[in-house]
């Protein structure tokens, strides 16, 4: 036994100058060397090339892998050869090779030089090639990329199925190696019935992140998601992280109202050009990007060990997705941050989306969203979940508060007898539907499917009529994850009711459940709370900032309203804005006038709020990037060029009205315009001067009250209120 040992760890320093094997390798490499089959889960980063990379360096003739991508082909071969003295130890065969690299290749291998060769399943097929391995001594087959086999898996090949025929005109017992890193149950078997593995040994690696922290949140309109997502990005200063989208469009949108608000990001899909993508990926790689809005084209053979969050914006398509996705943060160990956004709206879609392919595809498209739908609900522990799906065990005991149903978690109820009579639903129906149909039987529901087969006759049909479908929905999820029911692997989606559910019938007892979470109601509550929380005006600032506008006004010889209005001082006194930063957010000050005015209201309502220990609203206004600013600039722009009111009003379908309160808003957020040009055409000198000496001594710019006292003398509602507009550009900005 020792002997074998000590053998091995030599050829591994030898061949890899490691001292260690990392996790199962050293098992696996053993039982192949022993000429047995093998099946290899272990998560990406895991070391699953060194287990059949080593044994094919150690056996006699030529290891055959099985890898899906001509790219990665070359890099493996590239390392492999890295380690070694010749070249000639390591090949791959597919069809960018020419006549003559092919004949080389073949020579190799004949004179057994060639220790491990790279193929593409499409290579093996050709009729020459097959009749060339037949007469080579092939030491195994290694699968890497396993789950490429299965329909099950996210990056199905349809000639990987083909795989097995191959090895078997060949016309040899070769022992075979297949690898994945992403196995559910169903995959698993699959793979190992589609390679027709003769009693594979099974090496499962956990997969288990514990430093990865998982958290769904309710997604509502865009703008609040993209609040609450700058509001949590604000908090990892400096720090890396990736949001995932599914269309390219929300990429580029996303990433642009990250920059407007003060965050580095990029987009990244697959509409962008090959030298864009790459400059993107290498910006993320050297930190001179914080984020990175991605549709799912991004992340394949990325290794950033410090990614300190991800951020799902768009729920996955399916779990295998989101858990390779979110796998690719905190790989230095350190925690990492997976956020979900999820509106059922967004699964609905994707369902929509599913109704245009084949019927089995659909039904297994439906199946995986179903998953997802689970876990987004899900108040039990996700990570539990999460494992539970890739057929792991795992008590949420373990789990240290590391996701938002441990840390937060829900009241439990006591539904010993409602599991009971789910239970017996499952019974009922035959063990021959899935959960969507069992909770439509318990309620009573007259669908089609369930009169058809006369199952509304039965008893238990409407059991539960008096609880809801969440209710239901909350109890079946439960008891699949704590193993009364499970999902037969073979038909996938079906409940059937396990020994622990056959005990129970019998034999009841208690059991705890929460209630699954209702996405839509939470973010009613979360709207109501927020309504209630924001907009309480202090008006006892509100006063105090009346009169300090009123002395900084005297200061500069202006009337008051000028230096701010009143909505803009009862927005600070709700705000409590206390830079200058800070105050370009309240409504009606831009940053022109911020700068100008500004700085001893700041300063003012920053000793207002430390005298008071006033909580301010940690809430931030999220700058959008509106269709409205941009005809602000065209209007600004056309003042400038002296373009009579009229044209720029026609040019921008406005009425003038619109157009006059628009320019009004321009100027009383701090912008100056000089509209003179138009203005001495349009009023006397005389009643010029009238109007602004009205201004001058009035307490307010009310339009309405100045019309009035100036009408007397013959003076225009059109001339005053043009002539407002110039007072507070020349006074004010
Ligand atoms: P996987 O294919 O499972 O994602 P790889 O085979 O690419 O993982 O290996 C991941 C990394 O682990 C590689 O950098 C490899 O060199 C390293 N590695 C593998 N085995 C060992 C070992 N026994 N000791 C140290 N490093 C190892
Ligand atoms: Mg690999």
């Amino acid at each position: 036994m020792t002997t074998t040992t000590d053998y091995l760890y030599e050829a591994l320093h030898k061949h890899f100058g490691f001292d260690n094997f990392k996790g199962t390798q050293e098992a696996i490499i053993r039982n192949l060397l022993e000429g047995k089959d093998s099946f290899v889960i272990m998560p990406t980063g895991g070391g699953k090339s060194l287990c059949y990379q080593l044994p094919a360096l150690m056996m006699e003739g030529t290891a055959l892998v099985i890898s899906p991508l001509i790219a990665l082909m070359k890099n493996q071969v590239d390392s492999i050869r890295s380690y070694s003295e010749a070249d000639n130890v390591a090949h791959f065969l597919n069809s960018s090779l020419s006549r003559a690299q092919m004949r080389k290749v073949k020579s190799d291998i004949q004179d057994g030089h060639t220790k491990l060769l790279y193929v593409a399943p499409e290579t093996l097929t050709k009729e020459e090639n097959l009749d060339f391995f037949a007469n080579t001594n092939v030491s195994f087959v290694a699968v890497d990329e396993a789950h490429c086999i299965s329909e099950w898996g996210h990056d199905f090949r349809p000639e990987y199925r083909r795989i097995r025929t191959m090895i078997d005109a060949i016309g040899r017992e070769i022992p075979i190696i297949a690898l994945t890193a992403t196995a559910t149950p169903k995959v698993r078997t699959d793979i190992v019935k589609t390679l027709r593995m003769e009693d594979p040994t099974e090496f499962v690696s956990s997969f288990n992140r514990d430093n990865l922290y998982y958290e769904i949140r309710p997604k509502g309109k865009r703008d609040d998601t993209i609040k609450s997502i700058l509001q949590y990005i604000k908090t990892q200063p400096n720090k890396s992280g990736i949001i995932y989208v599914q269309a390219r469009k929300s990429a580029e949108d996303i990433a642009k109202l990250l920059e407007v608000n003060g965050i580095k990001a990029f987009p990244y899909h697959a509409g962008l050009d090959a030298k864009t993508r790459s400059d993107t990926q290498d910006a993320f790689l050297m930190e001179d990007l914080e984020v990175i809005v991605a549709t799912i084209a991004f992340g394949m053979g990325i290794d950033k060990p410090n990614v300190r969050f991800v951020i799902h914006y768009d729920i996955p398509k399916s779990i295998e997705n989101y858990y390779q996705e979110t796998g690719r943060a905190g790989r230095d160990g350190l925690q990492g941050d997976c956020i979900a956004y999820y509106a059922y709206n967004d699964l609905v879609k994707l369902e929509k989306f599913l109704r245009d392919k084949p019927v089995s595809e659909r039904e297994m498209g439906m199946q995986l969203l179903n998953e997802v739908l689970g876990y987004a609900e899900t108040t039990s522990c996700r990570r539990q979940y999460l494992l539970h799906y890739f057929g792991e065990e795992y008590h949420p005991s373990q789990c240290n508060g590391m996701c938002d149903n441990c840390r937060y978690p829900k009241e439990r109820l006591e539904a010993g007898r409602e599991l009971r009579q789910a239970l017996m639903a499952v019974r009922d129906l035959k063990e021959n539907f899935p959960l969507k149909t069992v909770v439509e039987f318990i309620l009573g529901k007259q669908t089609k499917q369930l009169l058809d087969f006369g199952y509304d006759e039965l008893d238990g049909f409407g059991i539960g009529d008096e609880k809801s479908e969440l209710f239901w929905n909350s109890v079946l999820r439960q008891a699949l994850l704590n193993d009364f029911l499970y999902k037969d692997i073979e038909e996938y989606g079906l409940l059937k009711i396990s020994s622990n559910g056959h005990a129970f019938i019998e034999n009841p007892g208690s059991f705890h459940i929460t209630l699954n979470h209702d996405f839509d109601q939470e973010l009613i509550d979360d709207e109501e709370e927020a309504a209630g929380k924001t907009a309480v005006l202090d008006d006892t600032l509100f006063q105090q900032l009346r009169d300090l506008c009123r002395r900084e006004a005297k200061k500069m010889g202006v009337p008051p309203y000028v230096v701010f209005s009143e909505p803009s001082l009862m927005d600070m006194a709700t705000q409590y804005p206390v830079t200058l930063e800070d105050l370009e957010s309240v409504s009606g000050v831009n940053k022109g006038k911020a700068q100008r005015y500004g700085q001893p209201f700041v300063d003012f309502i920053a000793r207002y709020v430390t005298d008071n220990d006033i909580e301010r609203p940690t809430d931030f206004v999220v700058k959008s990037i509106a269709n409205k600013s941009k005809s602000k600039v065209q209007i600004i722009q056309s003042i400038d060029k002296r373009i009579p009111f009229e044209d720029i009003a026609r040019s921008l379908d406005m009425s003038m009205d619109e157009f006059m309160e628009e320019i009004y808003s321009i100027v009383q957020a701090g912008t100056k315009l000089r509209i003179d040009y138009y203005i001495d055409e349009q009023v006397d000198e005389a009643i010029r001067e009238d109007i602004c000496d009205y201004f001058m001594q009035a307490d307010t710019d009310d339009l309405e009250l100045a019309f009035q006292t100036l009408k007397e003398d013959d003076i225009t509602w059109e001339e005053v209120r043009l002539m407002r507009i110039k007072f507070l550009s020349d006074n004010g900005n």
